[in-house]
């Protein structure tokens, strides 16, 4: 067979199938296997997932086996391959979008070929998610290590792998990874990475569809089973009916299973009892958030991949100030390396200062320090600490003072008498009168009030938050 009439080989071969299959099954499942080539009887083709590949291998074998008969006028052997990654999948695969896209809410007027793009979308792996790209700290090395056991198809060790911890610390990634590696040893293990959502949203399908054994077909045959966010199996019922049993099915056929949630499996009290149990039965695993070096790890590794030059000064910046989310950390260095891409510009403290001001709100808020305030007050009066906090009543002093007594006040959750520690020790008496004192001149004294005005904004942007004494 030569290149251009093996392709038409498969041309012909789906007329065929395009006669005999529904026109939407079709669209869905036929139209986006691709040819890649043929040699000696045999096809290859290729596939976006594997889980499209089960399924066409469950569902469309035959009807294909016949077409090309028909088309090559003798046996043809098919082999699937899985597409490499392209930037929409991986865009899809991005867990956060295919759930914004799959999510509860799913528009129910989706035509139906759209909701079977996108939940095809959420069964992909994204292949930047992998062991190499994830940066290892104390806070998830040992969820590392094993979801690395779990990827070794030699091991039968942690069956099933329950990994849980708060949103944006790399759950799914590491399910990805775990399915990447597997993937590595050989296109002939499945492997299923599925939401607990998709995998409602496929169950359903198949009720209405009337498919149900082809939906159990295609669950229970895999290798390895990746389910994320097993929480949102709460309260629905008759899925978790179905999870159980494809459990089951799976782990007696001494299958692998890895299983993300937000909570340990105690605390998913909503999931039946015996489903808990199931996911307790196994190694429990918890993530938690990464500590400083960590979290600046991951911005020097990411930026290198967004080909950010990102110095390392403001890597600190940054990781100091969104400390929960290892998914608001990548937003950040995102916005800053699509601001250098627009402007041009190498990043600046500045500019990270600026695309950090819409993230304030989402992580915790900096908390401000007596220190803090009184080292912007010093800068902008010029005048040395030890005169800030000191006795000396000259009036080069008490002003800034008075103005700094006042912003710790308002700026800070401190107390008058634990204010008044931090200004040399004083009677707290003393920072209760500057702080009324500064209120009484800012009434209808507008150049007072945008003096006060620029020293908090200067304040709220200090990188440095003062020494500690
Ligand atoms: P979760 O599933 O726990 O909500 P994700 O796995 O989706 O979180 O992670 C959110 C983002 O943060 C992803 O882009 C992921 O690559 C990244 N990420 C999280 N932890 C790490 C890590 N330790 N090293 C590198 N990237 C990480
Ligand atoms: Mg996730």
């Amino acid at each position: 067979m030569n290149a251009s009439s093996s392709a038409g080989l498969w041309d012909r071969a789906l007329q065929t199938l395009k006669n005999e299959i529904d026109d939407e099954s079709y669209a869905a499942w036929i139209e986006p296997i691709q040819f890649e080539h043929a040699a000696e009887g045999r096809l290859t083709l290729t596939v976006p997932s594997s889980f499209h590949r089960n399924w066409v291998a469950w569902n469309y074998q035959e009807p294909i086996t016949r077409a090309l008969h028909k088309s090559a006028g003798r046996d043809v052997t098919v082999d699937f391959v899985i597409a490499p990654g392209e930037e929409d999948d991986r865009l899809a695969a991005d867990p956060a979008v295919a759930e914004t896209l799959n999510g509860p809410h799913s528009s129910a007027s989706a035509s139906q070929q759209g909701r079977q793009k996108i939940e095809l979308a959420s069964y992909r792996l994204n292949p930047n998610y992998t062991f190499d790209s994830f940066v290892v700290g104390e806070s998830n090395r040992f969820a590392y290590a094993a979801a690395q056991a779990v990827a070794d198809p030699e091991s039968r060790a942690y069956n099933p792998l329950f990994l849980y911890g708060g949103s944006g610390l790399g759950k799914t990634h590491l399910m990805h990874a775990i399915g990447q590696q597997i993937r590595s040893y050989g296109q002939h293990l499945n492997v299923l990475y599925v939401s607990s959502e998709a995998f409602m949203n496929a169950f359903i399908e198949s009720i209405r569809g009337k498919d149900v054994t082809q939906f159990r077909n295609c669950f229970r045959t895999v290798d390895l089973l990746l389910i994320d966010d097993v929480q949102f199996f709460q309260g629905a019922e008759r899925s978790q009916i179905e999870f159980f049993h494809t459990f089951n099915t799976l782990f007696d056929a001494g299958k692998k299973i890895v299983i993300s949630s937000d909570h340990p499996p105690k605390e998913l009290t909503e999931l039946e009892e015996r489903l808990r149990s199931r996911f307790e039965a196994g190694l429990i695993v918890d993530i938690q958030p990464p500590d400083l070096e960590t979290r600046v790890a991951i911005l020097l590794r990411k930026a290198q991949a967004y080909h950010l030059e990102l110095p390392p000064e403001i890597a600190i910046f940054i990781a100091e100030r969104v400390k929960t989310n290892v998914r608001k950390l990548e937003g950040v260095l995102k916005k800053l390396a699509a601001h250098c891409l627009v402007t041009k510009e190498a990043v600046s403290m500045t500019m990270a200062r600026e695309q950090l001001g819409a993230f304030s709100t989402g992580d915790e808020p900096m908390k401000i320090s007596v220190e803090k305030v009184q080292l912007v007050v010093c800068k902008f009066f010029d005048i040395h600490l030890h005169d800030l906090t000191g006795t000396n009543r000259s009036r080069k002093f008490t002003g800034p003072r008075q103005v700094a007594s006042y912003l710790a006040r308002e700026m800070t959750d401190l107390s008058f008498p634990e204010i008044a520690r931090k200004f040399g020790g004083r009677d707290h008496t003393s920072i209760i009168h500057s702080h009324r004192k500064v209120q009484t001149e800012l009434r209808g004294d507008l150049n007072r009030q945008n003096l006060i005005k620029y020293l908090m904004k200067l304040i709220k942007e200090e990188p440095i938050n003062g020494v500690e004494k």
